[in-house]
């Protein structure tokens, strides 16, 4: 089977739930309402048979039953004939055998009736003085309340009230059934409402899934949900979603620039190699000939492996492979014996000013070859006749090295792009001195696994300075 959607599974889950406490308040009220009505009913029911028997005096009383029973020819039990009035026409008045939906009766002691007659198909024999009974005869529900009345000769009557509790009840029936239909009606309403509600919160988790479906079927990662502005709890997973979708297109994009500037820098030696063999194979005749290919041969091949060594340690730094090895290194003498090395490479003076005994915490190895780039790359492009000065300086928390050149410089544009991978300023220059534009990158990498912190001065023409600080303590 299907599954519901969320809209759906939530509405449906409202409104059962509103069903049950509609339903439950329903009956609950339905009952109320019935207690209220029969409590009314028995409360008029006794007031009003106690108004009937003793609202008149008992003289009168006696007068009422004895014409009655005259009227009827039957026996009566109150045999005395009452004391004759003393006017044949005073107050004298019949009461009202029926008044509020209440039908009375008369009966003397022995249980006969000797006034009134109750419409109803019920027989009750029974008298229960000061009781409200509840007698039900066919399928009618009936309140029943007897009063015993002591007349002024001593003798006493029955007076019996008799209302339809039924025909109360069915005007609760009525409204129940028209309450029924209104709540019914409301609940439909609040159904409809809770569905549109909960599609309009959930529509920007749909534009979330309607984007992520367009990336994962395509190949544009430059989808983004694209929420806007707002303050909830969705929109800030969008807002989320929209930034890592960012970082994700970014990394796959320099993941590709990357994939293929290695390439082409694998081309370019691999090309050169595959010429040089050709021309030894076909041409080179003398054995100076071969020697000069095959120096060619051994310096692309050495561009090569150096490459690859470099694209090594980029692909384990970025998975978090390599090998680091934080220890107490004393950076005094790492960075002589570094500068002692360059010395010998290069022509151009190094000046250095290192102060005694500075140490910090790092790879020994990935800090040499951030002094190495740093300082060759200030010989490379430095300016002939000129110098290169390195300073390595320390204070309580931290380690200042520092390398300065006044060569070729850098302009202001160029500056924040030296330290992505293959950048290279003027290529046709670097390439000359097998340089391939890694150098930096890797030297901002070290630099962030030893919590340092790298920056660059430099003005074209006049030269650049590079900074390099890092704690003592990573
Ligand atoms: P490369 O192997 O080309 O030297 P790097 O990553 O070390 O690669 O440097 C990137 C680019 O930054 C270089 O190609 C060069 O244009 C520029 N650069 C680096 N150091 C200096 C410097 N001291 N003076 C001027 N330009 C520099």
């Amino acid at each position: 089977m299907k599954r519901l959607s969320i809209k759906m599974r939530v509405t449906a889950w409202f409104t059962i739930v509103m069903l049950v406490i509609a339903t439950v308040m329903f009956f609950l009220m339905v009952e109320n309402r019935i207690r209220q009505v029969t409590n009314e009913a028995e409360q008029s029911l006794i007031k009003n048979v106690t108004d009937f028997s003793g609202g008149m005096s008992s003289k009168q009383f006696m007068r009422v039953v004895q014409e009655d029973s005259k009227t009827k020819n039957a026996p009566s039990d109150l045999s005395e004939p009452p004391p004759a009035p003393e006017k044949p026409d005073d107050n004298f008045r019949k009461p009202n055998m029926y008044g509020k939906g209440i039908h009375y009766e008369v009966y003397n002691e022995d249980g006969e009736l000797i006034m009134g007659k109750i419409p109803f198909d019920f027989e009750d024999t029974q008298f229960d003085d000061g009781k409200v009974r509840t007698v039900v005869s066919e399928s009618e529900k009936y309140l029943v309340y007897d009063k015993k009345t002591v007349m002024q000769d001593g003798q006493a009557v029955w007076v019996k009230g008799v209302t339809n509790l039924s025909a109360s009840l069915n005007a609760v029936n009525v409204t129940k059934t028209s309450d029924f239909l209104i709540i019914a009606a409301l609940i439909l309403i609040a159904a409809a409402g809770g569905y549109l509600i909960v599609k309009r919160a959930l529509a920007p988790v749909q534009k979330m899934s309607l984007t992520a479906q367009k990336i994962s079927t395509g190949n544009n990662l430059s989808q983004r949900i694209a929420l806007g502005e707002g303050k909830d709890e969705i929109y800030q997973l969008a807002n989320v979603l929209d930034n890592m979708l960012e970082r994700i297109e970014c990394s796959f994009e320099s993941e590709k620039q990357f994939t293929s500037d290695a390439s082409h820098e694998l081309r370019t030696p691999v090309a050169v190699i595959n010429s040089e063999c050709e021309y030894a194979l076909d041409c080179a005749k003398t054995g100076e000939e071969y020697n000069e290919s095959i120096t060619v041969i051994k310096r692309q091949a050495d561009k090569m492996s150096r490459l690859i060594s470099e694209l090594l340690m980029i692909s384990r730094m970025d998975k978090n492979t390599l090998d680091v090895n934080f220890e107490r290194v004393n950076l005094s003498e790492l960075l002589e014996a570094v500068c002692d090395e360059q010395r010998e490479l290069h022509e151009t003076r190094l000046i250095v000013e290192i102060q005694k005994d500075v140490s910090a915490m790092a790879d020994e190895m990935l800090i040499a070859r951030l002094f190495i780039n740093l300082i060759s790359n200030a010989f490379d492009y430095g300016a002939d006749g000129e110098y290169v000065k390195v300073c390595l300086l320390k204070d309580k928390e931290n380690i200042y090295f520092s390398v300065e050149d006044k060569g070729i410089g850098i302009a202001g544009d160029e500056i924040e792009r030296i330290w992505e991978r293959f950048y290279q300023v003027s290529k046709s220059r670097n390439n000359e001195k097998g340089n391939m534009g890694l150098g930096l990158s890797m030297v901002k990498e070290i630099a962030q696994m030893h919590k340092g912190n790298l920056r660059v001065e430099s003005e074209p023409g006049k030269g650049s300075t590079f900074y390099f600080t890092m704690p003592q303590n990573v």
